[in-house]
């Protein structure tokens, strides 16, 4: 909820445009003082800086440009020379849209790139940031251009309490009220800048941030813990048991998984069901053989997408020659690093076999206790 002591405290965007003027980032795509932007230059940059960071656009951006000088040269270029040029970029449905933009802006647009950011909403690959970030930078409209970098200034600066994603409309809206008549560009430019080298992720350098005094999360001494973060929803904890079993001839039982479902189709040592209500004392009830079970000390635990899991292991040896149980089979020790075993079971093993059995993915002698 916005209040009205916030309205109050509205950092001046003055000040962060101040600071732009002696602090402001010189690249390649940007407009110098007093340069008019070139829409194309500015949209092909924000296109390629999607995903990418700004020191692995840079040389790239030049070749690029070098190559397809205008968005005529672009659209008229065939999508394999588009896709070669983009090489090393990543994320290649970017080019494609990219071109398609192109091709859309010559033959929809007679080759310039509209003026508004609901026309340039419409061209395919350009999302909301982008839109508002051409149409603030080229058109001088003064449109709030959003990103990742600026929903973490401005989430600071007002000491927004709801996590995102539900923050987004409100950090939008207060960007929105900030964004100067007269220069828009620039405050979209200056925002990128402050949140790329002052209002960073960590250890931001509030002492030199020009809206250090408005800040409410600085004034709290909280800004690192700004945008605040949805609390990841884990269901109840589940227990069970998982039974390792060392053949005399250093083989160790496996099973597959179903193909469907969690960890489908891995390897595993054979468990009980994971139940939260399942009871460790009663887990050889379970056991996949008969053998004289050691219930080992500790618990291996593991944090899924949906919930955390508790196993208890119980430890067996048997005799050359023991048959594995129908669905199982036996992996010679040295073989372990060559199943799909899945974190938890890397755990398992490691916490059953110890050192003597290196399992690959599980740190040498860290008897895995924990997540
Ligand atoms: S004072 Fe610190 S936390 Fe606040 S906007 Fe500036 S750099 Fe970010």
């Amino acid at each position: 909820m916005l209040t009205s002591a916030l309205r109050v405290t509205k950092p001046d965007p003055a000040d962060l445009l101040a600071w732009y003027d002696r602090h402001r980032r010189d690249l390649p795509w940007r407009a110098k003082p007093g340069e008019t932007a070139d829409p194309y230059r500015v949209w092909l940059s924000e296109i390629m800086l999607q995903q990418t960071t700004v020191a692995a656009v840079k040389p790239f951006y030049q070749r690029f440009l070098e190559r397809f000088p205008t968005v005529t040269a672009l659209a008229e270029a065939p999508v394999e020379a588009v896709m070669q040029a983009w090489a090393g970029l990543g994320y290649y449905s970017r080019a494609r849209n990219l071109h398609a933009c192109a091709k859309a802006v010559v033959d929809k647009h007679g080759g310039s790139f509209p003026a508004i950011e609901a026309e340039l909403l419409k061209l395919k690959g350009v999302g909301a940031y982008t839109a508002a970030a051409v149409a603030a930078i080229a058109f001088g409209e003064p449109a709030a251009a959003v990103d990742g970098n600026v929903e973490r200034v401005v989430s600071r600066l007002f000491a927004i309490e709801d996590p995102l994603p539900k923050a987004k409309p409100q950090i939008r809206a207060l960007t929105q009220e900030m964004v100067p008549t007269d220069r828009p560009g620039d405050f979209a430019q200056a925002l990128m800048d402050l949140g790329a080298t002052i209002c960073t992720p960590k250890r931001p350098a509030c002492a030199l941030c020009p809206w250090m005094k408005p800040c409410r999360a600085r004034a709290a001494g909280l800004q690192e813990t700004f945008p605040r973060k949805q609390k990841k929803e884990t269901g109840p904890l589940r227990k069970g048991a998982a039974f390792v079993v060392l053949r005399a001839d250093d083989s160790v039982l496996l099973r597959t998984r179903p193909p469907q479902g969690l960890l489908g189709g891995m390897a595993e040592a054979p468990t009980s069901a994971w139940e939260t209500d399942y009871e460790p004392s009663r887990a050889v009830l379970d056991a996949p053989i008969e053998a004289r079970w050691q219930r080992l000390p500790g618990t291996v635990r593991h944090v899924f997408t949906h919930f955390p899991l508790e196993l208890t292991v119980l430890f067996a040896k048997v005799p050359k020659g023991t048959p594995a149980p129908d669905d199982m089979r036996w992996t010679p020790r040295r073989e372990l690093p060559g199943e799909a075993l899945p974190g938890v079971m890397k755990k398992v093993l490691a916490h059953a076999l110890g050192e003597a059995a290196p399992v690959k993915g599980t740190p040498k002698g860290k008897r895995a206790q924990s997540a």
